[in-house]
């Protein structure tokens, strides 16, 4: 009766996979019996969103959509266009002869950074300091929200880098040098998946399927934060217990809390390019930790796998997959891709069991996301893009990142926190009032832009909402001699730092921050009293700047919430942030680490100095 009931209900034949009542592991062994080919090697097909059209869903049963840094579907998208778009693309593969729903993956690595008006997260270099696992594990709960507001159910986040040398470009993705801090961060994963059950198996993925949370994904495995001198992509030469003892400790916690995927580094271990290492990818990753959810290639990853790029494509297709990636992240050359990976099968080369293991994979974390039941997205999450709560936590977690590097010239004359009650006050430099500025790369666009991309509170603004209406609040992005001697101010708060970058573009071999920072703190601080605050996703070249501050702060990449610091300078709040990466003297110090033998830093890894919130000093 059952079966009947079924196949009257469904219209058609009863189909084992489609029943949530059915076991995982039946559910996907039936499916995967239905499937072609064809169908197989679509589900390892990952295709850039600008050039994904229905047809080429269809065509080649698309299994995964990326939308990478920048990818919006239109400017300034609202939650509902956004939404739209990923209902589209659901529908189209819904429609395919087995009904397989699409997974569409985004970079949301602080906050749903792809979409105006999202609240962006400080990043990851800024977390580090927080030392705060649990706001860290809120942050991911916030950002599932907000990316399940665009429609997605999977972000490439946390990058669990172990960052040991600051010139590379991607450090501030990194929550420390230290391999502890990072583990205990990967509490963004329960975060961004849910709380895994009691009772659920050991080290198996595991995403909340009530679609108000997302598929994470631990990257990039391994060593991504370990290549010589900071280059990007380029290769992390230490032997197998560097890369087990510092690299790896954070995949174990990763695995442990149940992460959906893993993605390939772009790096090479000792030469080795990544995207080929069978060894670390199937012989470690999945047979040894027994990672059960799928690997994920980065973009054009298997291209890199040759150098130059691309010369025999289909020896990188036969390699990546070998190694064991099981979905490939082939934005553009798709056609190329399946082609290749198609005939690879048909020689035998590579094994149909292999293609059904990154299959059974790719499905088993669609079937955990609840796809299958709820492909489509929910309206209902609309709002929860940019909302109060979310900004009120990313302040929170401004507040925590900071870190007071110096306060007063002299230690008995400390000048933080500053008084809100001042006759004029200065706000100067090139990141006082720039929301661009503060939030990084990743964000609107890959690489980031300076102005006003999108929506949230400037310093300057802070600054001017936390004062008491009597004081005057001047701003000067960069002033002069002049200009500073004819004024008479209290003091001056000096807001310089970084320009935005991301992968490759942020090498840097100087880690100088951006024109005019430098003879901008000069003649302020020459000037007046100074507190200068540092933008920046890693530590900067500043000692030779030190003597002239009145007060340092550190405050990394802290997103759209600029209220935060604000909080923090006028001691609403206290500053307790430390510092997870040591900040050199100089470049020729580098890599220079926490434990390194002739530790000579300028401020060592830990420091921070406090404040106590003037409510309290009040009180006292
Ligand atoms: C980056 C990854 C990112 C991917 C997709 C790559 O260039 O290395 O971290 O997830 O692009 O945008």
């Amino acid at each position: 009766f059952f079966l009947l009931w079924a196949i009257a209900i469904q219209g058609a034949e009863y189909l084992k996979y489609k029943d949530p009542k059915q076991p995982l592991h039946a559910r996907i062994n039936d499916l995967i019996s239905r499937m072609t080919l064809e169908e197989k090697i679509g589900q390892m097909t990952q295709i850039e969103r600008n050039v994904t059209t229905p047809e080429i869903i269809k065509k080649y049963h698309i299994g995964s959509i990326l939308i990478g840094g920048g990818s919006e579907p239109a400017p300034h998208a609202s939650a509902d266009t956004w939404m739209d778009m990923a209902d589209e693309f659901q529908k189209e593969a819904l429609s395919d002869r087995l009904g397989i729903p699409i997974i569409i993956g985004t970079d949301a690595i602080h906050g749903q950074n792809n979409a105006f008006n999202a609240t962006i997260f400080p990043h990851n270099v800024g977390l580090g300091a927080t030392r705060d696992p649990q706001l860290v594990k809120k942050i991911g709960a916030a950002t599932a929200l907000e990316v399940r507001a665009t429609g997605i159910p999977y972000t490439f986040a946390p990058c669990i880098a172990v960052c040991r040398d600051p010139r590379w470009g991607r450090c501030f993705e990194s929550y420390s040098e230290d391999h502890k801090i990072v583990q205990a961060m990967t509490e963004l994963i329960p975060g961004l998946q849910g709380d895994i059950p009691a009772n659920y198996p050991m080290n198996f993925p595991y995403v909340n399927n009530e679609r108000i949370k997302v598929a994470g994904c631990a990257k990039h495995f391994v060593g991504d934060g370990g290549t010589i001198n900071g280059i990007d992509e380029y290769d992390t030469i230490v032997d197998w217990n560097g890369l087990k003892n510092i690299h790896m400790p954070a995949y174990l916690d990763s695995i442990r809390k149940g992460v959906a995927t893993v993605m390939v580094s772009y790096s090479s271990w000792n030469g080795k390019k990544m995207h080929a290492n069978y060894n670390l990818i199937t012989g470690y990753l999945k047979n040894k930790l027994k990672f059960k959810g799928f690997v994920i290639s980065d973009s054009e990853g298997i291209d890199r796998i040759t150098s130059p790029p691309h010369v025999n494509y289909t020896y990188s297709v036969q390699a990546g997959i070998q190694a064991g990636i099981d979905m490939v992240m082939v934005p553009y050359k798709f056609v190329e891709f399946i082609d290749d990976l198609t005939s690879l099968v048909k020689r035998n080369v590579i094994p149909m069991s292999r293609i059904d293991d990154a299959v059974e994979r790719i499905l088993r974390v669609k079937f955990i996301l609840g796809l299958f039941e709820n492909p489509m997205a929910d309206r209902t999450l609309a709002s929860q893009l940019g909302s109060q709560e979310h900004r009120e936590l990313a302040r929170e977690a401004v507040r925590k990142s900071l870190v007071l590097l110096k306060n007063g010239k002299n230690t008995d004359e400390p000048l933080l926190p500053l008084p809100k009650k001042a006759r004029k006050i200065l706000v100067a430099g090139s990141h006082a009032n720039d929301i661009g500025n503060q939030c990084g790369g990743w964000t609107i666009a890959w690489h980031g832009h300076s102005g006003n991309i999108t929506v949230g509170n400037t310093i300057l603004t802070a600054i001017k909402n936390t004062v008491d209406p009597g004081t005057e609040v001047i701003y000067n992005e960069n002033p002069d001699r002049e200009f500073l001697n004819s004024n008479d101010f209290s003091y001056a708060i000096v807001i310089v730092g970084e320009l935005p970058y991301s992968e490759y573009v942020g090498d840097s071999k100087d880690l100088t921050i951006a024109e005019p920072g430098y003879s901008t703190i000069t003649n302020v601080c020459e000037s007046v009293k100074c507190v200068v605050t540092i933008i920046s996703g890693r530590p900067v070249v500043i000692e030779p700047y030190l003597e002239k501050m009145d007060a340092m702060v550190a405050a990394w990449l802290p997103g759209t919430e600029g209220q935060g610091v604000a909080d923090v300078l006028y001691g609403n709040y206290g500053f307790t942030g430390k510092l997870a990466r040591t900040w050199m003297r100089t470049v020729d110090q580098l890599p220079m680490n926490v434990g390194d033998p002739h530790y000579d830093p300028l401020f060592p890894f830990g420091y921070g100095l406090t404040t106590t919130p003037t409510e309290l000093i009040a009180a006292q």
